[in-house]
């Protein structure tokens, strides 16, 4: 009898999305003439930007002629989008990353996950609490995170690093030992971030104990504020201990084009059991070369033009179009008495949950008495619980009239 990763068995059912749905359609059942507004779903619903759909246009043309015409491109990525990403998302911010650094891909979902095909399962792994849960999974599949205890709601063999608001969202360090932890700044689902000075804490412990740290910054273009870094190697030394990842899908409204790339420095060094040293970029990209083909031409083009000069004013508009529908939601919660996160440098506003209410609680009672739906902290992990989440990705006219609902 053929064997299956068993691991996979370790998995908790994801119920976060589903049981809203259900509960959502429910509601909506008995409720027929109830006009619901969806605040809960981290999707982009702004259209792609005409310079991106005029880039795409033109690959597609150069795809009918024989002379312009693209099979297989590089398994890494074409030069002209890997160029341009190290000019304009590093050099500009005076980090040296070179092109051959960066590894273009369909998502940083997949990235992150595929990341742990060269990493292994015998690394101590720390996440923070609330998490993206993709960290956390891909660990269990891979047979890294330990046995899950219904008690705790944590599985065993993995670092909890708290972030709520008795830390201010700032991660303390682990005083076990660790050999890698997830940072995902801005962070989802809090949308709160580290300045300079607590993310070097990280880089400098990560150098000291011999710690990689897996660094998303999936939402980095939602910074409004300054002293908060974009890039983790805007930090002395973090490219000899980071990995980061960073997605076109908030920044472009990628979602449906996908396209991300990873950065593995080439300082970046991991040490064999045998004590000999090993280049995780030249891993990385072996691990591509043979398990993938590359992004589609016509996808990096439209990478490419968002970094053009329309490019990027187009972007900024709806980025900008986003940060206001945040605004209005601080805005409009903080005046209906709640507490509220984040929102000011991403997309997500995290809320605290009206005292004596479970997020589940809290969810239903939006459901029914505002016709809001969010997502209950409790389903991002342990320390969720008593927050809940809103998203600024839809429309400003369900983001007006959600807030209108809030204050009555
Ligand atoms: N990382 C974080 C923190 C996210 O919130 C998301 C998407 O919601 C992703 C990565 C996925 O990005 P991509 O669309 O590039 O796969």
């Amino acid at each position: 009898m053929f064997k299956i990763n068993e691991n996979y068995l370790e998995l908790q059912d994801n119920y976060l999305f589903s049981t809203i749905a259900k509960k959502v359609d429910e509601y909506k059942r008995k409720n027929p003439e109830k006009e619901i507004i969806k605040m809960g779903i981290g999707d982009v619903t702004r259209p792609i930007v005409p310079c991106i759909i005029d880039a795409m246009h033109k690959a597609v043309d150069e795809m009918k002629n024989e002379s312009t015409f693209r099979g297989y491109g590089p398994e890494q990525g074409y030069d002209f989008l890997r160029e341009k990403i190290a000019q304009f998302d590093y050099k500009k911010r005076n980090i040296d990353i070179s092109p051959d650094e960066i590894f273009v891909s369909d998502g940083s979902k997949c990235d992150v996950a595929n990341i742990l095909d060269i990493l292994g399962n015998e690394n101590k792994v720390a996440i923070t609490d609330p998490v993206y849960p993709v960290y956390l999974d891909t660990n269990v599949m891979i047979g890294a995170a330990g046995k899950y205890s219904k008690e705790t709601g944590m599985y065993e063999n993995t670092v909890y690093v708290p972030i709520k608001a008795e830390n201010n969202f700032v991660p303390e360090l682990p005083k076990e030992k660790v050999d890698i932890i997830y940072l995902c700044l801005p962070n989802n689902p809090t949308g709160t971030v580290l300045n300079k000075v607590e993310l070097k804490k990280w880089v400098d412990y990560a150098k000291e104990n011999k710690l990689l740290i897996l660094f998303d910054s999936a939402y980095e273009r939602y910074i409004t504020e300054k002293d908060i870094p974009h890039s983790i190697y805007e930090i002395e030394d973090a490219k000899e201990v980071a990995i980061e990842f960073r997605s076109f899908s908030k920044t472009a409204g990628f979602t449906g084009i996908r396209c991300a790339y990873t950065v593995v420095p080439k300082e970046l060094k991991a040490l064999t059991k045998e004590n000999k040293e090993v280049g995780l970029n030249k891993l990385w990209n072996r691990r591509m070369s043979t398990k993938f083909n590359g992004v589609s031409y016509i996808t990096q083009r439209a990478a490419e033009s968002v970094y053009s000069e329309e490019g990027q004013k187009q972007i900024e508009e709806n980025i900008a179009y986003y940060m206001e529908n945040a605004k209005i939601i601080r805005e409009g919660l903080n005046k209906a008495g709640y507490v509220t996160y984040g929102g000011v440098n991403a997309p997500y506003i995290w809320l605290k949950v009206p005292e004596g209410l479970t997020s589940w609680e809290f969810f239903d009672k939006l459901l029914e008495e505002k016709q809001i739906v969010g997502t209950p902290g409790a389903g991002f992990g342990p320390s969720g619980e008593g927050y809940f989440r809103l998203t600024a990705f839809g429309t400003r006219e369900n983001t007006i009239n959600a807030m209108k609902r809030m204050s009555n």
